[in-house]
């Protein structure tokens, strides 16, 4: 089932040369996400992946919040989102990590996720591997585990499954 995915989904990717900036490779997932079906079929085989072994889901704004829905849904736990700065009410836990450009931030409310959870990082697609770190350090600021990550598209020849290698990466596929 892991190779049907994975060339349904390589199938579905559209890649933009030179977008949103000259020398990025842009994988647009948007007809990933117009086909029924496909993010269903990829939420059963993370769920038989990790085989019970989380308790919520992190899903990473914005494209994260796609296939995180999804798979809460099809494993029936709890949904916690992530967010750019300025976008949760409360107290939140915030993390700050590089971009290629410059730097940004990630908040979680505090108490979204319960001391000792175990929980599963979901995002879109892995470059540098920088926002799912962040995602999964707000996690350990709350006082949880992270018990895996999940990304439907890793971009081979970045950093980014290395620097992930401690979080038990699982890429549905993985692009040049
Ligand atoms: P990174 O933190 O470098 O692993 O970048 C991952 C985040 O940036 C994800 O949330 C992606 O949505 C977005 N991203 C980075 N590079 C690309 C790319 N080439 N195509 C599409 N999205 C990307």
């Amino acid at each position: 089932r892991a190779e049907l995915i994975r060339s349904r989904i390589v199938g579905l990717l559209e890649a933009f040369p030179d977008y949103p900036r000259p020398g990025v490779v842009y994988q647009d997932l948007s007809r990933i996400y117009a086909e029924p079906g496909v993010l269903d079929d990829a939420a059963d085989h993370v769920r038989d992946h990790f085989s019970g072994r989380f308790d919520r889901i992190v899903a990473v704004e914005s494209r994260g919040f796609v296939m995180g829905a999804v798979l809460a849904a099809r494993c029936e736990v709890p949904l916690t989102l992530v967010r750019k700065p300025g976008k949760l009410p409360g107290a939140v836990h915030s993390v700050g990590y590089a971009l290629e450009y410059g730097e940004d931030r990630l908040e979680v409310r505090q108490g979204a996720i319960a001391p000792g959870e175990r929980v599963l990082c979901v995002d879109d697609v892995l470059a540098t591997g920088g926002t799912l770190l962040a995602a999964a350090e707000l996690v350990e600021a709350s006082a949880a585990e992270v018990a895996g990550s999940v990304v439907l598209v890793e971009l081979s020849g970045l950093p980014g499954a290395e620097r992930l290698k401690a979080y038990d990466l699982l890429s549905l596929c993985e692009v040049a």
